[in-house]
């Protein structure tokens, strides 16, 4: 049978947590699912669990690790009594509030009264052939968990943000050269991260390039890019490929029941509010622009606020119509 929650928090990197905490501590029943290991991470946690040092998260002014700063909430988050499950949504009903959803393993399943989606986003990949079978291989979505294989080889990273630059330093203090493929003329990483690149004697930057294929059979040996300024085409000669061109907001599980904007995430209104009364998105999944770790818990407060509000304005209705204090499959049929 499934069991009765206030609040389902599907996530658990800091907007989860950061609702988590919020919604426990106002005394609601909440339960965390927390995800399932993936071939990036085998921590929930989200991409926290891959960042190394985090500098700009507010009170942290020797900075923090990103594995620590997902440990502190996940343990602040209990400490109210919110119930962390293992485990993903592989099914929700958004019909209506209270929402059946089935979750992976043997975790079971939970009947909602309110739904906090805090899913976050994947890597986004370049979409070549054999991309995937190189993984691993010489292809890598995590500098931080692969960094260390690549000590005194000459990699490559893609990308021109601040995931770009941040991984290219970050592997600087292994490999014996990294290059910034970059498809323009200029980055878009803040211009600390840049300015910290350019001090880096290993870094270099290949400007108004893509990469078109993948040398090498087993493993990769290098990268073949087209030139878009002059049109030519090169080979480098990298053993490593980072990838960091961006994410994808993590929507599938959805379907088409929760509206999205045009860049793929969940659509908010006014706070966190989805298009399904009841259903509130905080985070990455949500966020196309700022995507940092504060604003994602600064986020996982809001939707914790106004899940808490919805809770207390629809419990005077539920009460009229007559539900019991505790659900069961039966009484919402
Ligand atoms: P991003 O800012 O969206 O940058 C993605 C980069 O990949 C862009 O340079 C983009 O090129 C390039 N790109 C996208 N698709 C591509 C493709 N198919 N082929 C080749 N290149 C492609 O993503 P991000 O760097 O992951 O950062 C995401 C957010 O997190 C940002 O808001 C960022 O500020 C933040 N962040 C902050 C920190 C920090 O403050 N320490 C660290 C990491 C991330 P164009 O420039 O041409 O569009």
């Amino acid at each position: 049978m499934p069991e009765a929650v206030d609040v389902l928090i599907v996530g658990g990197g800091p907007a989860g947590l950061t609702a988590a905490i919020y919604t426990a501590r106002a005394a609601l029943n909440v339960v965390v699912l927390e995800g399932e290991p993936s071939s990036t991470s085998d921590q929930p946690g989200g991409q926290l669990m891959l960042t190394t040092d985090v500098e700009n998260y507010p009170g942290f002014p020797r900075g923090v690790t990103g594995p620590q700063l997902i440990a502190d909430l996940r343990e602040q988050a209990t400490k109210f009594g919110a119930r962390l499950v293992p485990g993903k949504a592989v099914r929700l009903g958004l019909a209506r509030s209270p929402f059946p959803v089935e979750v992976s393993g043997d975790a079971g399943a939970f009947l909602a009264r309110s739904v906090i989606v805090a899913t976050g986003s994947r890597t986004r990949m370049l979409g070549l052939p054999r991309e995937d079978e190189l993984i691993g291989r010489g292809v890598s979505t995590c500098a931080t968990c692969d960094g260390f294989f690549f000590r005194g080889h000459d990699i490559a990273v893609v990308g021109g943000g601040d995931s770009a630059v941040e991984e290219a330093l970050f592997l600087s203090r292994f490999a014996r050269t990294v290059t910034i493929i970059h498809r323009r003329d200029e980055l878009r990483a803040s211009k600390i991260l840049q300015e910290r690149a350019e001090r880096e004697p290993k870094i270099t930057v290949r400007w108004n390039s893509v990469v078109d294929s993948f040398v090498g059979e087993d493993r990769l040996e290098g990268v073949r890019l087209r030139d878009t300024a002059a049109g030519a085409d090169a080979v480098l000669p990298v053993t490593g490929l980072f990838l960091a061109i961006g994410h994808l907001p993590n929507t599938a599980v959805f379907g088409q029941q929760l509206a999205l904007d045009d860049s793929g995430c969940v659509r908010t209104g006014r706070g966190s509010g989805t298009s399904v009364p009841g259903v509130f998105a905080c985070g990455d999944v949500q966020d196309p622009v700022y995507r940092q770790a504060i604003t994602s818990a600064g986020s996982g407060c809001t939707a914790a606020l106004d899940a808490e509000r919805w809770l207390e304005e629809h419990a005077h209705e539920r009460s009229l119509a007559g539900e019991p204090a505790v659900l069961t499959p039966e009484s919402v049929r």
